[in-house]
């Protein structure tokens, strides 16, 4: 606690801006108060996070830079430095900005929030071993270490088969007649077959009737035999051949059935390949630790009766209320009374344990586990998790700059939210952060609202104080949704009823069990509940799961505006496809379902907003179409930053080169041939309507709508991209750098411009993520379009003026992990606001008042 020592230090309390000229930034001077929640408020575009994150929390990366690293000052000017005049009075700044993309693979609650460390030494110090068996070290426990992980799998928990009834499907044919259908089809199929006549195989047989032990060895082998191969000869002549001497037309290397399955799995180049090769291939439980992935000494410790795994799969809650059981004044270990210093080690470490979870259960996260993988956390839970880990490293004097903390986040967790921040504050820190929600907004000890407008139109300070200055801001579009009470004639749509009902029976998966649900067809259904509370679970992943196994017939394409993803490991999506349970609804009435999810878009940077939506190709098509391209003789295919002839050669198109800094993450600075334009000097040089290709690609879209073309196919990509709330956006802007809420959007409006079809079934998840009260009203009366021209829209949705205009709401809960996994209420929002079971309720009632 030193806020005055924070203050002092550079004898300003308030951090003071001066001519902040970042992208859309109009010179902005500002004095924002220090040790403070401060709120960066206004619509998508208005320049929010140019000022939270691009200036203020850029300025003070590039002083660290510069105080750590002299010698990265030279590339200070490449890294780049925020357009402004000056700041003082600025604070160290620990940015938790919104998880722009998947984390590693192996990094999980545990780990990311070192609790894990902890447990360990727990069970080192603590735990109670099997007579005779030496005392453990806490990497040990580990299935990250070479100590502990379990060497049959490493570590992995699983390990690859492949069966023979998946390789020889039908073992009523014969090697000639393909009963080796894991083999490849093509020449090299025929290679391999040619090599067993050589190594004296029957083809000709049924597979059933050859020596087990030639089945056995053409499968399993290990061995790999350089074999003559005499292509066209049968088998007698093959023999005469070998015994003769004949030389052979070439000599093969063979190799069994599922070496080669395995090897293609692991090394091929080709996709394709890969994904054939998997689907003879089954992942099951490592034999040896049983998919548990530690060594067995240490699966054999156990504290409170768990193993260390089985307490790293409980919920966190019930974790918390294990410990605490261990604070009772007459707890001992079991299976003995405990050395008066292993009681006062356990203490310690429960007592610390416990701080550490206690911020992340009050943020809605007692549902997580400790081994849940970050990966499959959606990114506001992440966030919040980094939150909970930062209260507890007893930072202050920084400023913390978070994007929309409340993302994904129920009305009723608000409350610990503000209490974690305002936590944040006492401790002698600054709090800035950029949010939507108003209920969070209303709390903030001081709100920069920017605007009034986006893009070009934005740019400027509104309001700069307390909540209440806000009210006079005649401009400002944050005031009319916090002050304005709602218009008592505004009429409110009537509810539809639907058309019939898709009906989900016997859904299990997490925590969701045995469930029974129905979804009116032909409207728009939000789906409620609090963190943890399972609505991922059953909108996101359960729903696509089942219509895709029940409905297959009446499901056209299960994830058509998905697909810009790169390809899931096809093993784990095989191993995580675990939902039990039927779908059923009226025939012919879904045409296709679409989920539109948060997951990123590609994982390289060159997929881009423009690329992704299609309206790329129609913007090259334009450039070809150019007097002086066509003299060129330029395709449209030039104008790629993906092929070789129209890209920048040295970059290979990337845009940036990797810069290694001792000590330091790399960092990507512009290319210095290309300048960071992607693009050939030739390419450059083609121009429409003044504009070079990588010029059009640094356009907003709201400019590019304005002013880029008045082509109607353009412009219509570029309506949808408004409509979704994206106008700020640049159509080049890669796919990496969106927020799950942004790729969600794009996806969406990849999906409005292609036109209204009907019979459409829409899974969204929180779609008004990152969206301002304004932009979200937008987007939903889209939505609604949809459900007009006889498409269905199920959406998760925390922000309760939105599930208000929904024509039917699910309640699931009541609370989150083994408490929750239920519908609690459901029926109009009129209906659902008067549940006395529900949490929603009471937030949803004042929605509608
Ligand atoms: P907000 O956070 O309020 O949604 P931003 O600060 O992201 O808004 O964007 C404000 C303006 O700056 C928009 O017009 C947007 O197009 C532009 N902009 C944002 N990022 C960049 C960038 N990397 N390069 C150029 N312009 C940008
Ligand atoms: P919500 O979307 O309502 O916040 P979720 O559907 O994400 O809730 O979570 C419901 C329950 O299922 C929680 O207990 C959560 O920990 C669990 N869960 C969700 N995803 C996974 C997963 N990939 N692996 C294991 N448990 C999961
Ligand atoms: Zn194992
Ligand atoms: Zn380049």
């Amino acid at each position: 606690m030193d806020a005055q020592g924070s203050a002092t230090q550079d004898g300003l309390d308030r951090v003071r801006v001066r001519g902040a000229r970042e992208h859309n930034l109009r010179g902005v001077d500002l004095d924002i108060p220090r040790d403070a929640l401060v709120a960066f408020t206004g619509i998508s575009g208005s320049g929010k996070s140019s000022l939270a994150f691009g200036t203020i929390y850029a300025e003070s990366q590039r002083r660290y830079f510069e105080s750590v690293a002299p010698y990265a000052r030279r590339l200070m000017s490449q890294v780049g430095v925020p357009d402004v005049d000056a700041i003082d009075g600025l604070p160290p700044a620990v940015a938790l900005p919104q998880q722009r993309s998947g984390g590693s693979a192996r990094s999980t609650v545990g780990s990311a929030t070192s609790i894990s460390n902890v447990v360990r030494m727990l069970y080192s110090r603590v735990g109670t071993y099997p007579p005779g068996a030496p005392m453990l070290y806490a990497e040990d426990f580990s299935t990250n270490t070479v100590q502990g992980a379990c060497p049959t799998c490493h570590g992995l928990g699983q390990v690859h088969d492949v069966p023979e009834s998946l390789m020889v499907p039908d073992a009523s044919l014969t090697i000639r007649e393909g009963a080796l259908a894991a083999w490849p089809t093509a020449w090299h199929g025929k290679q391999l077959r040619d090599s067993l006549i050589s190594l004296g195989y029957d083809i000709d047989v049924p597979w059933r009737e050859l020596p087990r032990e030639q089945r056995d060895w053409a499968l399993y082998t290990d061995e790999s035999p350089q074999v003559p191969i005499y292509t066209d000869r049968g088998p007698a002549e093959v023999r005469q051949a070998i015994a003769d001497g004949t030389p052979p037309r070439y000599m093969s290397t063979f190799q069994g059935v599922r070496r080669y399955v395995l090897g293609t799995f692991a090394g091929s180049k080709s996709a394709r390949m890969r994904e054939r090769a998997a689907s003879f291939i089954v992942s099951v439980a490592c034999p040896e630790c049983g998919g548990r992935r530690l060594k067995g000494e240490a699966l054999a410790v156990t504290f409170e009766g768990l193993a260390i795994t089985e307490l790293a799969a409980m919920p966190l809650d019930d974790v918390a209320a294990l410990l605490r059981g261990v604070l009772e004044p007459d707890w001992r270990p079991s299976g003995g009374d405990g050395h008066p210093e292993q009681l006062l080690a356990a203490r310690r470490l429960v007592t610390d344990l416990l701080a550490r979870l206690s911020p992340i259960i009050d943020l809605g996260l007692g549902s997580l586990s400790l081994d849940r993988t970050t990966a499959s956390l959606s990114s506001g839970e992440l966030q919040r998790m980094r939150l909970a880990t930062q209260v507890l490293s007893q930072l202050f004097g920084v400023v913390f700059v978070l994007d929309e903390p409340s993302a994904g986040l129920h009305p009723a967790d608000t409350e610990s939210l503000l209490g974690i921040l305002r936590r944040l504050r006492d401790s002698g820190n600054s709090v800035f952060f950029v949010e939507h929600s108003l209920d969070v907004i209303r709390e903030a000890d001081w709100i920069v609202d920017i605007g009034p407008g986006a893009g070009s139109e934005g740019g400027t300070v509104v309001h700069s104080g307390p909540l209440e200055g806000l009210r006079d801001a005649e401009e400002s579009v944050t005031r009319r949704y916090l002050f304005d009470a709602p218009q008592p004639s505004r009429e409110r749509r009537a509810r539809r009823e639907g058309d019939g009902a898709l009906e989900l029976s016997g859904v299990s998966r997490h925590n969701v069990r045995d469930l029974s649900v129905a979804f009116p067809l032909g409207a728009l259904t939000a789906v409620t509940g609090v963190s943890g509370s399972g609505k991922s679970t059953l909108v996101v992943q359960a729903l696509p799961e089942l219509l895709r196994a029940s409905l297959a017939s009446e499901v056209d394409d299960a994830s058509a505006a998905d697909d810009g993803a790169a390809p899931a490991d096809p093993l784990t999506q095989r191993v995580e496809a675990e939902t039990a349970g039927r779908a059923h609804g009226p025939a012919g009435r879904l045409r296709r379902v679409v989920q539109v999810s948060q997951r990123p878009i590609g994982r390289t940077s060159r997929s881009n907003v423009a690329t992704y939506t299609g309206l790329f190709d129609r913007v090259r098509a334009l450039f070809a179409a150019t007097p002086e391209a066509r003299r060129r003789r330029y395709a449209a295919s030039r104008f790629s930053f993906n092929l070789p002839a129209g890209r920048c050669p040295t970059c290979k198109g990337e845009g940036t080169m990797e810069v290694e800094l001792l000590f330091l993450p790399t960092v990507h600075a512009p290319c210095t041939t290309c300048g960071g334009t992607r693009y050939n000097a030739e390419t450059l040089e083609i121009e429409l309507d003044g504009r070079s290709i990588a010029d059009v690609l640094a356009m907003s879209v709201r400019d590019a709508r304005a002013s880029l073309t008045d082509d109607a196919e353009v412009n219509r990509h570029l309506d949808a991209l408004l409509d979704v709330g994206l106008g700020y956006v640049a159509l080049g802007q890669p796919a990496t750098e969106l927020s799950g809420g942004e790729a969600q959007r794009v996806k969406l409006a990849a999906e409005l411009q292609r036109g209204q079809r009907g019979d459409t079934l829409y899974l969204l998840d929180e779609p008004t993520s990152g969206l301002h009260a304004a932009d979200a009203d937008r987007l939903l009366a889209h939505l609604h379009r949809l459900v007009d021209g006889g498409s269905t829209v199920i959406m998760v949705e925390h922000d309760m003026r939105i599930v208000a205009e929904a024509d039917w709401v699910i309640d699931l809960g009541p609370g989150s992990g083994d408490a929750g996994g239920q519908v609690v209420a459901e029926g109009t929002p009129e209906q659902v606001a008067t549940s006395a079971a529900s949490r929603t309720a009471p937030y949803l009632a004042a929605a509608l008042a």
